[in-house]
């Protein structure tokens, strides 16, 4: 009796603990060495508007509002590493032995995870719920903050963050987007649900094909389907802005001629420094920007074929150095279960690097937020 007592306990201890120690697992930091950072250095980092196209925040069990020493990303974290801006992706759908070549659809850790999170029952088996429940979190997050992190969902809103952001410094901004539209779950109606919730960015894709076309991991690689050339006129329609991560090249490619917005591929890496399956090719990168489009450049080892801020910085200049310097902006994805050089603590050592390697403070500036910047003002709905 007392064994068989002991045993549910440690089971029970288990399945608490069990969330957390995934999270730990999923989203390391590589113990790689980096640039001694100066004290000029880090003054001007803080100077900047810091801003980043992807994070995978919400997926994980962790209090945004909170300090942790495991992740890459919290509010404690982002205000010492001056984040200003952060887009916070919804994940809903992973499959089992995910990888970047070729991945179907039949399997799904994410249910798995939802149950051990002990999240509400309605997301283990829906996408869309799954999606909705992270903006439910974020919203919440926004509204214990007391004011220290803001919801951006048009232009107007933006305005209103720059604007108090100006005579209060900590202010975070935060903007809601989807990673792959099979969270959409082929319903066109969902797309306004999507919307009323406060996703203002869609990526199209994740790692396998999905209702709205190929991605660049799954098992046909195709084009868009119909609904996938209706859902582009609706987001143009509604000014959600479209994000071709993870999209496969013909998706890109059709993508690129029916939108009449421009694009963002808010965190990738590039063939010319990287050649991995989901790096863009430069043919891409300059059909993407030669239409207003934004290019975020990852972290992690697989988009930058290194693990240091220097590897990431190369993939920044040779962006800037191929289609101008208007066009490249971070998107490091932070708790996107990468392994990553630096937590969000260490943004200051991007600028270092990018100072070290000779870029203009004129240039740092638009590379670590202010393209992120003009192009939702350019891009969010009004109001
Ligand atoms: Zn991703």
């Amino acid at each position: 009796m007392k064994k068989i007592t002991i045993i549910s306990l440690s089971l029970v201890v288990l399945f608490l603990l069990l969330p957390g120690i995934v999270d730990r697992l999923k989203n390391p930091l590589v113990h790689e060495s980096l640039p001694e950072l100066t004290a000029a250095g880090l003054k001007f980092h803080k100077t900047l508007f810091v801003a980043d196209l992807h994070n995978d925040f919400l997926l994980w069990n962790r209090n945004l509002l909170k300090s942790y020493s495991y992740g890459h990303t919290d509010l404690p974290r982002m205000r010492k590493g001056n984040a200003s801006l952060q887009v916070f992706s919804s994940v809903t759908k992973t499959p089992r032995g995910l990888n970047y070549h070729s991945n179907s659809d039949k399997s799904d850790m994410i249910t798995l995870l939802s149950i051990i999170q002990r999240n509400p029952v309605d997301t283990w088996n829906s996408l869309l719920e799954r999606s909705l429940y992270h903006s439910l979190k974020l919203h919440r997050y926004e509204k214990e903050s007391q004011g220290e992190l803001l919801i951006i969902k048009s232009k107007k809103d933006l305005k209103q963050f720059l604007f108090k952001k100006r005579k209060e410094k900590k202010i975070i901004g935060a903007l809601l987007s989807i990673e792959g539209a099979h969270a959409l779950e082929g319903k066109p109606e969902n797309v306004d649900k999507l919307y009323q919730a406060g996703f203002r960015m869609f990526g199209l894709a994740h790692f396998f094909d999905n209702e709205v076309g190929g991605s660049a991991h799954g098992e046909n690689k195709g084009g868009l389907t119909k609904f996938g050339e209706d859902l582009i006129k609706e987001m143009n329609k509604r000014h959600i802005i479209i994000d071709l991560a993870h999209s496969s090249d013909r998706v890109i490619d059709e993508t690129l001629t029916l939108s009449q917005a421009p694009v963002v591929v808010s965190h990738t890496g590039v063939k010319g420094t990287c050649k991995g399956q989901r790096n863009l090719s430069d043919q891409q990168i300059k059909s993407i920007t030669k239409k207003g489009g934004l290019i975020g450049i990852g972290l992690w080892g697989d988009a930058i074929c290194g693990e240091s801020v220097v590897d990431v910085v190369k993939a920044i200049k040779y962006v800037m150095n191929l289609v101008g310097v208007e066009h490249v902006a971070l998107g490091s994805d932070f708790d996107g279960s990468v392994k990553t050089a630096i937590d969000v603590t260490g943004l200051p050592y991007i600028t270092q690097e990018l100072l070290n390697q000779g870029i203009s403070k004129e240039d740092i500036k638009k590379i670590m937020g202010g393209n992120i910047l003009n192009f939702l003002l350019a891009n969010l709905p009004a109001s």
